[in-house]
Parts: structure tokens; sequence; C-alpha cells
């Protein structure tokens, strides 16, 4: 993969670089920016470009328009955001596929940045059409992407372009994620320790088939380790349990044998909302009852394993850590990556939920790396692929 520091001067110095970024941030009522992280993240792309006289011309989308305009999505006020913040002038270019919007990137001179209106405004985003794919095209003389969180996406801004385009390379969000990746994937540091939960184990299993054959442990909690605990035969009452997964999970179990750790202790409770009536069982989960997060006795189990990894990675909280009283297993989870890391583990932590789960409890700071993708770090970790990746030139290109 090649990035933009590859790129010999003459390639920048007054190019049109059209950069793919991932500004899908939540908008409050009047259109303010609520969380900045995802625009600062792409920082340092933007000022390596700026220095060497490129003049970007950028591209994102914004939630779920579904293919057509959408005032309370549009990436306009984003735009002013990125001028108050970063201290540059920006310009807004409206639809990326007019004619005004080539306009304006032809009119860019250098020390400005251009932001272009949401890309799933235009149904051709979503479906990759080649036609789409041009029209963006025409906005750039080169393709940077810096939207790791948007690679595992086949779309027009991600993959059309990125084809049309050359060069197309990364830009240096994108290269810190592969990095950091690449260190849990090949030849990682033993002991390596994957951590696995949250909801759908079905999300999990290519994580899982990946990992099985030369981790030294995997510590699963929440929903994933219901469905691994059901197909062993404990009694999981109420709790989520993916049925259409239970002979995955027979087949994880197996090849995985003792090196799998599963939780003894659960917290169960009612419901989700019965969170005062909760209860730690050490064996099949009463009738009428749920498990919402592993108990005290395996949270010291597993910050025990955590303690003495070298590398790690985390995907998927330990229980509905969304409510309160259910928690405490990922908060002790999050503690013990933290204090790993703090003596010398290399400890990476991806997917939304689990990447939230660690800000919340204080700790975005203390881990090696926290991963801006969810589903692309998890689809990357898991394959070593990602199809906008696939898209950009090679090193030796
Ligand atoms: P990530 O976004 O980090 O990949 P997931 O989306 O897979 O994580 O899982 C997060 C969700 O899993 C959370 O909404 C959480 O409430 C849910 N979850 C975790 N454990 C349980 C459980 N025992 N029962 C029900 N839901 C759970
Ligand atoms: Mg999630």
């Amino acid at each position: 993969m090649k990035t933009i520091r590859d790129l010999a001067p003459e390639r920048l110095e007054g190019r049109r670089a059209l950069v793919r970024v991932d500004y899908n941030v939540p908008l409050g009522e009047d259109g303010e920016v609520m969380d900045p992280a995802r625009i600062r993240a792409s920082y340092p792309t933007l000022r390596l470009l700026l220095k060497r006289g490129a003049r970007p011309v950028l591209l994102s989308h914004l939630g779920r328009p579904g293919g057509e305009p959408d005032d309370s999505l549009s990436l306009r006020p984003v735009a002013r955001f990125l001028e108050e913040d970063g201290g540059r002038p920006v310009t807004f270019g409206g639809a990326p596929e007019s004619d005004g919007a080539l306009e304006a990137s032809r009119e860019l001179e250098d020390g400005e940045i251009l932001v272009m209106e949401n890309t799933r405004f235009h149904p051709g985003e979503k479906q990759n059409d080649r036609e789409y794919a041009r029209r963006l095209a025409r906005l750039g003389d080169l393709f940077v992407n810096d939207a790791f969180a948007a690679c595992h996406r086949a779309h027009a801004s991600t993959v059309g372009a990125a084809e049309v385009l050359d060069p197309a390379v990364a830009g240096l969000l994108v290269e810190k994620e592969i990095l950091a990746l690449d260190r849990v994937r090949v030849d990682p540091e033993a002991p390596l320790v994957l951590v696995v939960g949250g909801a759908k184990i079905a999300d999990k299993l290519p994580l899982l088939r990946s990992f099985v054959d030369h981790v030294d442990a995997i510590l699963a909690g929440g929903g994933v380790a219901n469905t691994l605990l059901a197909a062993g035969g404990r009694g999981m009452a109420d709790s989520l349990v993916e049925e259409e997964a239970l002979e995955q999970a027979r087949e994880i179990r197996e090849a995985a044998g003792g090196r799998l750790r599963l939780p003894g202790d659960l917290v169960v409770a009612p419901g989700p909302d019965a969170g005062d009536r909760s209860r730690v069982v050490e064996e099949d989960v009463p009738e009428g009852h749920a498990a919402f997060d592993i108990g005290p006795d395996t949270m010291d189990r597993f910050t025990a394993v955590i303690h003495e990894s070298a590398t790690l990675f985390w995907n998927g909280p330990m229980g509905m850590f969304e409510k309160d009283p259910f928690r405490e297993g990922t908060d002790r989870i999050a503690g013990a990556v933290a204090r790993a890391t703090e003596r010398d583990a290399f400890t990476v932590v991806g997917g939304g939920d689990s990447a939230r789960a660690v800000q919340e409890a204080g700790h975005a700071g203390d881990v090696s790396h926290l991963s801006t993708g969810g589903g692309a770090s998890l689809e990357y970790v898991s394959s070593g692929r990602l199809p906008a990746l696939d898209a950009l030139d090679d090193d030796e290109h």
C-alpha cells in the first residue's frame, strides 16, 4: 500500500488531491458538530497535503440519507466546523457530481480546502456506479483514502474513484490504522490474547476463526459467550443466544480447546431494565432470567490473563454496558487493558461499541491503539484485506 508520503513532490504541488475522509459525525439539532474526533483525525493528512502544495477536495458520507438529499445530513455545517477548528479557509462545493463542484475544484487556491456535499445523497455512491465514480474522480488529479472506517465498503467514493484516478494512495490515518492492526495480525508478540464480546457471534465468527489456531487465549463475554456456553450445554434461559450459530460455536470450542476461556459466573436479571434485581449465578441461568454481564470471578480470571499478555485485540463489550448495573465487566476489562499497556503490552481496541466503552471508562488514551473503524477493523484483522485498500496503488507501483 502506497501512502501520500511515498509521492514525489511534483505529484502533489499544485495538484487537486481528492481525499475520501470519514466525517460521519453526530450532528446536533442545529447541525452543530457534537463530536469532532473524526474530523480532527484527518488533520495530519490535510496538513501534509497543504504543506506539499496540494489542494484538498474532501469527500465523505454522513448518516444514511438513502440515496437522496436530506438537509439534516448535510456536510455544510461540518465544513464550517473545519474552517473554524482547522484554521484554514474552507469552501463548500455542493453536490460532488455537479458541474459547479468541478468548477470550484479548479478555482481552489493554495492553502484552501474544498468540502463536497454528502456522497450518499446520490444513489450511485452505495451502488459504486461507474458514471458517478467518474464524476467524483473529475474533482481530483490524485486520490487519497483517509477514511479508514469506510474502507470495508465498496462504494463509489471509496473504491470507484480510486480505480479511476492515478495515483491512488492511503492517507496518514489509514496508514496508522493498518500499521497497528498488522502488529496484531502478522507475527504478534506472544502471549497473544483476543478479548471478544458484543451482541452477535455471527459477526465475530471470521475473527474467532482467524485467531483460533495461533492465539494463546480467547476471553469471551457478552452475547458471544452466551452462544458459546449454550453450545456446551449450559442452560441460558432468556439470554441472548443465536440458535443458528450453535453449530459454528461448537466448532470454535473444539478448535480452541483450553485456550477458550468462558465465563463461569454470570450476572443475571429478569430483564435489561431490572438491574436492581440482578444477581450472580455460577450454574444455569434461572428461568425467567438472562445473562447481562460476566460475574466477579470471571472478571478476576480474565484480568489476570490480560495482565500476562504481550499483544491484545479487543472487540465487543463483556455485557450490556449501556446499562449501569451491567457495565462492570466491561469497565474492569478496560482497566486491565490500560494496565497491560502501561507495562508495554501492545493493545488494540476495534469496534464501535467497544471504543465507546473504553472512552466512557476513561481509558481512551491508555491503550496502544483505539481504532476509528468498527466494521473495518474487524474485517481487516480477520482477513488482512479491505475493498477500499485493494483499490489503491501497490508499494512497488
Ligand atoms: P462492537 O460495536 O464493539 O463491535 P457489538 O456491536 O458487537 O460491539 O456489541 C455491542 C452490543 O452488545 C451492545 O449494545 C451490548 O449491549 C450488547 N451486549 C453485550 N453483551 C450482551 C448480553 N449479555 N446480552 C445482550 N446484549 C449484550
Ligand atoms: Mg456495535
